[in-house]
């Protein structure tokens, strides 16, 4: 941290225990509904107990400065990290926008290390290690209110002094995250849920806790539903989960938006049961959302509303294949290979006397590469360039399922195009986003965006047969 950083918080929606709640709301009220100024400012009225204009204007211009917000053609949207806290509630996230754009708390929190302090004290050593800025008590005492509603520090009311919270003594000793894969996790074996988010991240206490971190949406199933009568469960292969909200109609936001929209969001579901004793999970597999549907269902306080259920499928996990890398596999072998079809030696076509490493790819790995490579840079709705070069060095482009793989349409190399980040916006927020994918399909289905003018039929592809996952 530089010094120079604002050294300066303000105030945000009152109460401290309330106040990651009322930011959490917000943000997903801004993810949902991306509002122009006056509807974000009557949102904030009715909402929280911030009253004057100026004061609401205060509040929208913080969330700017620490970045959880921003405005985009005159309309509000998250900014990525203020997604990922809308989404999983995670206040570790908002740490890392107080601690990335105001100076100040790492300070305070080293102060705090081993010893119980006073407000005083704290104002004392801020300043001294800040002495370019004025710290009068307020300011200070606003950085504590955000560390308190953080649950990094704690006010021993009795001493008036400070201490941190074994939360804020992990934020002060963070470790460079280490990033295993998710493969070590064992279908039928029981976890430690604490330990499982921190080493893949998604709040503890959400049925569904998308990682902000990892490409994952870990989902968890108990018998909370059952009192009221209805619970998830297994339909066939179909496993049916109830999706979050606990009291009114269930909204498509949040975590049930991160089921639905897993697919093209790149993250993969893990469904967990609750166990008896706390904390204890039992893994049940990785999981695709293949539809969802609403229905009548009581909430907790047992009137009848609106519930999102999901219907999710085991994935199939017995059609890796391997090779050296994904460029090797020639267009007609990647198309086999993103069908599933059986491989013997991985569709790797050039020959080499060396031994190489092999790398396993799994089939949906190659459904992207292949919507990838058959548009060679070539934003597929519009015609234009990608408009930039991603982080691998390729031209930036995303991969779309022509049917929402959330509405039935497979993972299939004739389900995908590969958009600029415009179109694929158009296609799902655009006014005209249905009859615009519905020109891109019946492009596909004219043959005139798969390789080598394959035409696609798309109401003919038939879901790969998925095994049964075996319950515990
Ligand atoms: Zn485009
Ligand atoms: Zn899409």
């Amino acid at each position: 941290m530089t010094n120079d950083g604002r050294i300066t918080t303000d105030r945000f929606f009152g109460s401290i225990e309330k106040r990651l709640e009322n930011l959490q709301s917000m943000l997903e009220f801004v993810d949902a509904t991306k509002p122009a100024e006056p509807t974000l400012r009557d949102w904030l009225k009715s909402n929280t107990s911030a009253e004057s204009e100026s004061t609401i204007e205060k509040y929208i211009a913080f969330q700017r400065s620490i970045d959880l917000l921003e405005l985009q053609e005159d309309q509000y949207q998250t900014t990525p990290r203020g997604t990922a806290f809308a989404e999983t509630g995670d206040p570790e996230l908002v740490f890392e926008a107080l601690l990335e754009n105001v100076a100040g708390f790492e300070t305070i929190l080293q102060t705090l290390d081993n010893q119980q302090t006073t407000a005083a004290e704290i104002q004392a050593s801020l300043q001294e290690a800040y002495p370019e800025y004025q710290l009068p008590q307020a300011v200070v005492g606003r950085h504590l209110e955000w560390l308190q509603a953080i649950g990094a520090i704690e006010k021993q009311q009795a001493t008036d002094r400070y201490e941190l919270t074994p939360f804020g003594r992990q934020l002060l000793r963070q470790k460079p995250d280490q990033k295993p894969t998710i493969d070590d996790l064992e279908v039928g074996s029981t976890y430690d849920r604490v330990e499982l988010h921190e080493e893949y991240g998604g709040a503890r206490y959400r049925g569904i806790a998308p990682s902000a971190d990892h490409p994952y949406v870990f989902l968890f199933t108990g018998d909370s539903g059952m009192e009221h009568g209805y619970k998830d469960e297994f339909r066939g292969d179909t496993f049916i989960y109830t999706g979050e909200g606990r009291t009114g109609d269930m909204e498509m936001t949040g975590g049930n938006k991160a089921i639905r929209d897993h697919t093209e969001d790149g993250r993969e579901i893990h469904l967990f049961e609750n166990n008896d004793e706390a904390w204890s999970v039992t893994y049940l597999g990785q999981f695709e959302c293949v539809d969802w549907f609403e229905e009548q269902l009581p909430d907790t306080d047992g009137n009848r509303r609106k519930a999102i259920r999901f219907k999710l499928e085991p994935v199939a996990n017995d059609v890796e294949f391997t090779a050296s890398n994904l460029d090797a596999v020639d267009t007609d072998e990647l198309y086999e290979r993103a069908k599933g079809a059986a491989t013997t030696d991985g569709g790797a076509t050039q020959q080499t006397t060396v031994e190489t490493t092999r790398t396993r790819y799994t089939r949906s790995e190659a459904v992207r590469e292949y919507a990838l490579r058959v548009a060679d840079g070539i934003c597929q709705g519009c015609g234009n360039e990608a408009p930039f070069v991603g982080k691998d060095g390729e031209p930036y482009l995303e991969v779309h399922h022509l049917y929402r793989r959330s509405d039935g349409g497979p993972d299939h190399p004739d389900n995908v195009v590969a958009l600029c980040p415009n179109c694929h916006r158009r296609v799902h927020h655009g006014k005209d986003g249905d009859e615009f994918n519905q020109e891109l399909i019946s492009r596909a289905e004219k043959g005139k965006l798969n390789h080598s003018g394959r035409k696609t039929n798309l109401s003919k592809i038939q879901l790969q047969p998925t095994p049964q996952v075996p319950v515990p």
